[in-house]
């Protein structure tokens, strides 16, 4: 089993990573919507890129981690590319929280 998040409404759940491989089947069961990822998948993201902004920030160039990390997540809700750009727009946002709520300059 596997935990899952909805990109749009938020939702998470859990299910068989086999059945989620199938495209058909991977929406989200409150909205509706596809655009759904593997929560792990998701936090390494926001984490590797609150790194960076730690570590590296702009305008340096972004960790090398965050860049591939974030394309995973990306990759996952690619047959909609405005909803890539969106959520690529939210982990960034996710990730300068997490910094701001561990009291943090970025
Ligand atoms: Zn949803």
């Amino acid at each position: 089993m596997e935990t899952y998040k909805c990109l749009r409404c938020f939702h998470e759940w859990q299910g068989r990573v086999a059945e989620y491989k199938d495209w058909g089947r991977r929406k989200c069961g409150r909205c509706g919507s596809r655009q759904t990822v593997i929560k792990s998948l998701y936090d390494r993201a926001v984490d590797a890129i609150a790194d960076s902004l730690k570590s590296s920030p702009p305008p340096y160039p972004p960790l090398p981690s965050s860049v591939l990390f974030s394309l995973d997540v990306i990759n996952e809700t690619l047959p909609d590319l405005a909803a890539a750009v969106k959520v690529a727009w939210r982990m960034y946002q996710e990730a300068k929280d997490r910094l701001e709520s561990k009291g943090q300059q970025i």
